[in-house]
């Protein structure tokens, strides 16, 4: 008999985890896994999925007013909140009975427990007190948002794990941060009706994102009436019979219904036993990891937003493949963390590979730069304020394309196509040989010169 009771314990039912479950199953693996909450994890259950149905909910006000210029006579829109939280509700479900059952066929054991190690081979689930030995144990527990910085009343506030649930719309909200998670809900609440305040403590959105990308997208958001609390912070938040009243830094006060925080996730690391096994985090709680995801511990792995490497679904379930196919399949895999294209669902919405101008000039040291805004075709006949940009960066030495900017309608779509010929390696040349598709607003990709 085996001195192990299974081949892999996973601590974590998130994306990560769950493609590492069923891809070590798929090998022969014995794999049990272990969840707290539900099955799915942050991206399914209170993530990218919610989020993107409440960025496509926000959407059609804007639709709606954009058809009268085609001709269209609308009646009166209503928006019912609870409905969309309820059907969105049931959608989330549904995914998550899927992601349950697609581990059970793979022959998966769930658990639905809290799990934490003991020892370098032994995980305690503590629902049921069971001491499971394993061979390798892989943490893919996640990050958690926090309501940092901590001021007077900062409790007032909810995060993005809350923010699925409210029971109603808040008429005015403040939303604090000004990255992915912050444009995010404040172009979903804009959207929805809501007045919208975004307070960043830096002087532009999106800190790490292309200069233009974010001057684009803060004259957008000024222009859709959001108002921009720029270079300020919170001082305090007090509870009053017209709202939360939020003082600034400047001494100015918003009064609102609801502050929604989003200024940053920490990994999911404390109480998880990773001191008895004498694994340290790091500054922020993340567990360090090597370029196959184990830790200094041979036997304990961590993959996700655990290891805060790049807090994304897609390299998260990479990583947990990567670290199947290398403990399970005998291929050693290497996740490559450079090259990865992302979207930010603000509206307008933002589409990203490779470098911004600034990290292109230090990268690569010469350059050259390809640009293009202009008012995309359907906005003529409708009247919007609609700005399509588009960027290119081209190392000269090479001439392949090092970076692809893109804001404006359906971004995100362009550059998940935009990054196949990106990390294939494709020149600045390749690009000026395919032919455009006419009339789209994604032929000004090839047809910048
Ligand atoms: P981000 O790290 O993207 O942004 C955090 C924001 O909060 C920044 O603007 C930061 O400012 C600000 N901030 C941090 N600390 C403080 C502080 N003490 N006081 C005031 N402001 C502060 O985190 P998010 O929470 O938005 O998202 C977490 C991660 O989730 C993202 O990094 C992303 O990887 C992932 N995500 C991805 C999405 C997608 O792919 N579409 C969608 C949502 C999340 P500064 O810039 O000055 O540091």
């Amino acid at each position: 008999m085996s001195e192990f009771d299974v081949d892999l314990f996973v601590i974590g039912a998130g994306s990560g985890g769950v493609r590492a479950a069923r891809i070590a199953a798929s090998y022969g693996a014995k794999v049990m896994v272990a969840e707290e909450y539900r099955v799915g994890g942050t991206c399914v259950i209170r993530g990218c999925v919610p989020k993107k149905l409440m960025v496509y909910a926000s959407r059609f006000p804007q639709e709606f007013e954009e058809a009268t210029g085609f001709g269209w006579t609308l009646g009166e829109a209503r928006f019912d909140w609870a409905t969309l939280i309820r059907n969105k509700d049931k959608e989330i479900d549904r995914l998550e009975g899927i992601y349950r059952t697609n581990l059970e066929r793979s022959g998966v054991e769930v658990v639905d427990s809290r799990a934490v190690i003991e020892d370098p081979h032994t995980v305690h689930v503590l629902k049921t007190g069971q001491r499971v030995r394993a061979r390798t144990i892989l943490v893919a527990v996640g990050a958690h948002p926090t309501l940092e910085p901590v001021v007077p009343g900062g409790e007032l506030g909810i995060t993005s794990n809350e923010v699925f649930h409210l029971k109603e719309q808040p008429r005015r909200i403040l939303i604090v941060g000004g990255g992915y998670i912050a444009v995010e809900f404040a172009g979903v609440f804009a959207g929805l009706g809501s007045e919208v305040t975004l307070l960043h403590r830096g002087d532009k959105l999106l800190r790490g994102f292309d200069e233009d990308v974010r001057d684009a997208l803060g004259a957008a958001y000024a222009q859709r009436g959001i108002n921009l609390a720029l270079g300020r912070t919170a001082s305090r938040f007090d509870r009053t019979p017209d709202g939360i009243v939020a003082t600034l830094s400047d001494g100015s006060v918003v009064t609102v219904d609801q502050v929604l925080v989003a200024t940053g996730r920490r990994p999911n690391t404390k109480g998880l036993g990773l001191e008895k096994v004498g694994i340290e985090v790091d500054e922020v709680g993340a567990i360090p990891v090597d370029a196959y995801s184990q830790t200094l511990i041979p036997s304990i792995y961590a993959v996700g937003d655990v290891t805060n490497r790049a807090n994304l679904t897609p390299i998260a379930i990479r990583e947990g493949h990567a670290f199947a196919d290398t403990v399970f399949g005998h291929k050693p895999t290497i996740v490559d963390h450079d090259l990865i294209p992302t979207a930010v669902f603000s509206s307008p919405e933002i589409g990203v590979i490779g470098c911004s101008e600034a990290a292109a000039w230090a990268r690569y040291g010469d350059i050259d730069v390809y640009r293009t805004a202009f008012r995309p075709m359907k906005a003529t006949l409708s009247g919007a304020h609609d700005r399509m940009l588009m960027k290119l960066i081209v190392d000269k030495a090479s001439d392949k394309v090092v970076g692809v900017h893109i804001v404006g309608h359906d971004a995100g779509e362009m550059i998940q196509l935009a990054g196949v010929a990106v990390t294939m390696g494709a020149t600045k040349a390749d690009f000026d040989r395919t032919v455009a598709v006419h009339p789209t607003a994604a032929e000004e990709l090839v047809t910048m010169r």
